[in-house]
């Protein structure tokens, strides 16, 4: 090693605590980081990588980083290259395997090239759903494709799909549902096209049984590591074993409870059993989260103690605001909150690029990329914008080809025909597939907003609605390249954000099925959890308790999660949750749910509102809830007293000053007489 290599790879340990150095310097062999939330998961298998380039371990084109999305894998191809690797190859499973499959096809299939990829498996399958026999006819396309995709992601062809399947409840019978997968396996082949799934299938099938392909693609890549190994599939752990062959330098990391794949055949088990599939492997747990303050960590602790763990992420930074979780009357008032908290943060200093609303469904984006429209906030929408989602298109290309001169209500009733002939639409149907709940829940807000538009014009015409979504697709491509992020919770794995809003953590949105239990509703905490654990600094959870639902407003329960996150009912604000206790950072997280029932900090609210009233501007700017809350917290006894609490600079005493007193002092002994 020379001495300038000497200094690189030093440098590359330099900020690393021991067990993360330990899991860098472990460049042979099996090595598994099972680890929690912003431990430094990532960031170790990039150093790792950089470690053994610089150290001559492996060369830099031979080495290979599995990420779980495209923006993963750009996102870890440029950190290499800030640390000086510009040859290191970071792709998806997908990517990887499609590159092989490019790259061999022709020869093995006499100069043919690669089949075209279907976009969606919808195409060939609803002609073969339509002639289905008796009512099959008309079961979602979208069910029997998630279902088709579960059988593929487990290596179940059609011939053994019946016995693998039985037990399972599938959309149709099992003996119809196995012949319908054969005839779709056969039609896609006619028309010379792959699917997704294909991608990986044709490269396992590829890899075992040409003994050429799998010695050539052994060694190009021949060292490997794959982040987010929790929500690995069988078919891509195949895969992985294919392509590491009889040699063993694999490095996976990953987070159990972060598993929120399973419904595309991800299993955590993968992960927790590796050390018994891969002998000699090295397991490194890393602990302390680097990533998010104290008052973030406790609301994911308690998430997952209410789940039955008992393991903790242990916070390295110093505490931050408080997290909130806000209860709202109805969800225009939780979106006017919401971009009066992006506001308050911009205002504080946090960069638009730095924070970020996650949802349950794409489908939720779209109330909230109104909202920030509305109020002038820039956004993007990171993933596939909600008129530019293929089901979206294609439900439009429905009204637009196919539905005649109905005007009002019943040009509502007939595109609700069309779309149940044409893509199996149910309305109000909750027992479905992940994908066609998005499909059904891209529907129905199609016809909410439809809903939103007879309202003003009771005669509209299919024209109108045309028109009235042209209009808002263009707002939303409108939507800056820079600014607030909105994004489902699925994309958001691996990220982290200086701000993070949750908003609508009600029953049916998360979990995203009410009647969710065993395993699926597992899966929709560790959603939350994952959410949860993207903040670093500002955290602001919320639900309303009436929203529109397919255009008819309806009551909401807030979600069961947020039962665990609220500490026990008490009485004053002015209290340390129970996990601070032994906590060394004397930090205090206060709900604001909790503390809206506290009287005296609804008579600040109803003061603050007042005052807001009379002055002509918004809640926000005479006192966040935070402010509010800290007030109370130090019930100040004097004016010079209230300067000193935090979000209370002299301008504000002098303006609000004796009116806060003032409702301080009427509402003092409330809390006690209550
Ligand atoms: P997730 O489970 O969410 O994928 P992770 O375990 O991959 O998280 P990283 O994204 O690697 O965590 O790290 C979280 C944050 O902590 C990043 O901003 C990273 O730069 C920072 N970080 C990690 N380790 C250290 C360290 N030793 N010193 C300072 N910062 C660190
Ligand atoms: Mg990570």
């Amino acid at each position: 090693m020379s001495q300038s290599t000497v200094s690189v790879a030093d440098e590359l340990l330099a900020d690393l605590n021991d067990a993360q150095r330990a899991a860098v310097l472990a460049t042979h062999g099996p090595v598994a980081i099972r680890a929690r939330a912003g431990t430094g998961k990532t960031r170790v298998i990039t150093r790792r990588t950089a470690y053994a380039i610089s150290t001559g371990v492996v060369p830099a084109d031979q080495a290979l980083v599995v990420t779980f999305t495209d923006k993963a894998a750009n996102e870890m191809v440029e950190r290499l290259r800030r640390l000086g690797l510009p040859d290191v190859t970071a792709r998806t499973f997908h990517a990887h395997a499609l590159s092989q499959l490019r790259h061999f096809w022709p020869s093995r299939h006499d100069g043919r090239p690669l089949p075209e990829i279907l976009d969606s498996k919808l195409g060939l399958l609803v002609p073969l759903v339509r002639r289905l026999p008796g009512h099959y006819r008309f079961t979602a396309a979208k069910d029997v494709a998630d279902e088709i995709e579960w059988a593929k992601n487990r290596r179940i062809a059609p011939d053994a799909y019946e016995p693998a399947a039985a037990g399972r409840s599938t959309p149709i019978p099992v003996d119809l549902m196995a012949r319908l997968y054969r005839d779709y396996e056969r039609a896609k082949t006619r028309a010379d096209r792959l699917d997704f799934d294909d991608m990986l299938t044709r490269t396992v099938e590829l890899l075992e049984t040409d003994d050429e392909a799998a010695e050539t693609v052994r060694s190009r890549k021949r060292w490997i590591s794959v982040d987010e190994y929790q929500d690995t599939n069988p078919l891509q752990e195949r895969l992985l074993e294919l392509w590491l062959g009889d040699r063993a330098d694999l490095c996976v990391v990953g987070d159990e409870d972060q598993t929120i794949y399973t419904f595309a055949g991800a299993t955590p088990s993968l992960l927790t059993s590796f050390a018994d599939r891969y002998p000699g492997a090295r397991t490194i747990d890393l602990t302390e989260n680097y990533r998010s303050t104290p008052q973030i960590l406790d609301l994911a602790n308690r998430l997952l103690a209410g789940d039955g763990r008992t393991k903790r992420l242990v916070a390295t930074r110093g505490p931050g605001p408080v997290a909130t979780i806000d209860r709202h009357p109805h969800a225009e008032a939780e979106l006017d909150a919401v971009t009066a908290r992006m506001r308050g943060f911009i205002g504080d200093g946090v960069a638009p690029a730095e924070i970020a609303v996650l949802v349950r469904t794409n489908a939720q984006l779209v109330p909230v990329e109104e909202a920030l429209t509305r109020a002038g906030v820039a956004y993007r929408v990171r993933g596939t914008r909600f008129y530019d989602r293929p089901e979206v298109r294609g439900a439009i290309e429905i009204v637009r080809r196919s539905v005649g001169d109905a005007t009002g209500p019943a040009l509502a009733t007939a595109i609700v025909a069309r779309w149940r002939d044409e893509l199996g639409y149910r309305d109000g149907d909750t027992d479905r597939g992940p994908e066609t709940r998005e499909r059904a829940a891209a529907l129905d807000t199609l016809l909410g907003i439809l809903e939103t538009l007879l309202q003003s014009e009771p005669a509209a015409d299919r024209a109108a609605f045309l028109a009235e979504l042209d209009r808002r697709r263009a707002d939303e491509r409108d939507g800056a390249a820079e600014g607030v992020n909105l994004l489902t919770l699925h994309r958001a794995k691996g990220l982290e954000w200086d701000a993070v809003l949750l908003p609508m953590l009600e029953e049916g949105s998360l979990p995203v099925r009410s009647s969710a239990e065993g395993e699926a509703l597992a899966e929709e905490r560790r959603l939350l959890y994952v959410g949860i654990t993207r903040a670093r600094r500002h955290l602001a959870l919320s639900w309303a308790e009436r929203r529109d639902v397919r255009g008819k407003e309806a009551r909401r329960r807030r979600s069961r999660f947020l039962d665990d996150l609220l500490p026990p009912p008490r009485r004053h604000v002015v209290q340390l949750p129970d996990a601070f206790e032994a906590h060394p950072v004397r930090a205090r997280t206060t709900a604001v749910e909790e503390a809206a029932v506290d009287p005296r900090f609804v008579a600040l609210r109803e003061w603050r509102a007042n005052r807001a009233r009379a002055d002509g501007v918004p809640a926000y700017v005479v006192a966040h809830d935070q402010t509010l809350i800290a007030i109370l917290d130090a019930d100040p006894r004097s004016l010079a007293a209230l300067r000193r609490v935090r979000g209370m600079g002299p301008a504000k005493v002098d303006r609000y000053g004796p009116e806060i007193m003032d409702v301080l002092d009427r509402t003092r002994s409330a809390p006690e007489d209550s």
